[in-house]
């Protein structure tokens, strides 16, 4: 029983540990103010391609860089010259999970900010759309989603939430969710080049996967 809370205990303090921002992350996200944006990274130059396919790390939902990290993300994201409607932290060179997210399913279409995201749970009705990246120039390609997923994260307040995101939001959450994995949309078009897909009409782009063997 003892053993077992100290386990416990050194588990937790090691998740804590690692949920902190190293010396050289808090000085490249305080390299300039909030009112600048991070440079966003390309899968062109080789240095930057290795930080796009590292996996990222959960961060500490309080920590106090997170609302300055969140600024200087919103702005690379809806640079005027190349806006996007999702970022992820490694598309600035922060391997952590953290991203934004247009809320497309919202009224007014709100941005919003999710530290250490995850999916949870994923339907096994897919929808096919078009995607790009601000990472991949000048790519774009089709690409299948699961239609509904579930999703949980700390917001900016602290607050810990679960939602079900459906539609085009929910393609974008996946997309940025794959960024934290190392996985780009153009790994995923690979990936399903293989895959052996019905559609559930003729009308729509939702799809099934066909399986082999019944269940
Ligand atoms: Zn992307």
């Amino acid at each position: 029983m003892k053993r077992s809370i100290l386990v416990s205990f050194l588990l937790i303090s090691m998740a804590t540990f690692s949920q902190k921002l190293t010396k050289e992350e808090t000085d490249f996200i305080l390299a300039a103010d909030s009112t600048q944006m991070f440079k966003v990274i390309q899968i062109t130059e080789p240095k930057e391609f290795k930080i796009l396919k590292a996996v990222s790390t959960d961060v500490n939902p309080k920590d106090k860089l997170l609302p300055i990290i969140a600024k200087r993300m919103y702005l690379a994201m809806r640079n005027p010259e190349n806006p996007g409607i999702g970022i992820a932290a490694p598309q600035v060179g922060i391997n952590r999970n953290l991203f934004w997210v247009q809320r497309f399913d919202k009224s007014g279409e709100p941005f919003e900010f999710y530290i250490n995201p995850k999916i949870v749970w994923r339907s096994e009705l897919l929808r096919k759309g078009m995607e790009g990246c601000l990472s991949i120039p000048e790519d774009r390609g089709d690409v299948y989603r699961n239609y509904t997923i579930k999703i949980t994260y700390f917001d900016l307040k602290g607050n810990f939430k679960e939602e079900i995101v459906e539609g085009f939001t929910a393609v974008v959450f996946q997309h940025e969710a794959d960024h934290l994995n190392g996985i780009l949309f153009t790994d995923r078009i690979t990936e399903q080049s293989s895959w052996n897909v019905q559609s559930i009409n003729n009308d729509v782009n939702l799809f099934l996967k066909k399986k082999l063997k019944p269940n």
